[in-house]
């Protein structure tokens, strides 16, 4: 079974987020919600300078998130494909597209060859 391997879950709100997520940082993250102790992903993402900051972009869509701390951008581009694939290939994201890297990189997916 595939692990998000994050912290949480938290209920998505600003408090919330301003309580939980304390250092300005890369990092991942996951929206979802609860349903008898479970927890159930929607949509998986990741900020490459400010975490904290990105997640608010959910705030009212979504009941929960779990996050972790990366300590590159990289790491945390490759934990997203990772989370990406490990759950969204069956369709029960809400993530439309695969996850994009920075224009100036040439970071490639773990997982697959989408950047070939
Ligand atoms: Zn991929």
């Amino acid at each position: 079974m595939a692990k998000l391997e994050m912290n949480g879950s938290y209920p998505l709100t600003r408090e919330s987020i301003d309580k939980e997520i304390t250092k300005k940082s890369a990092g991942n993250y996951a929206f979802g919600y609860l349903k008898d102790e479970t927890f159930y992903i929607k949509y998986v993402g990741r900020s490459d300078t400010d975490l904290n900051n990105r997640i608010k972009h959910g705030v009212g869509d979504y009941k929960k998130f779990k996050f972790s701390y990366a300590s590159s951008p990289k790491n945390a581009f490759e934990k997203e494909c990772q989370n990406y694939h490990d759950f969204g290939e069956d369709k029960k994201l809400d993530n439309d597209i695969h996850p994009d890297r920075p224009d100036s990189s040439n970071w490639e997916c773990p997982v697959c060859d989408i950047f070939d």
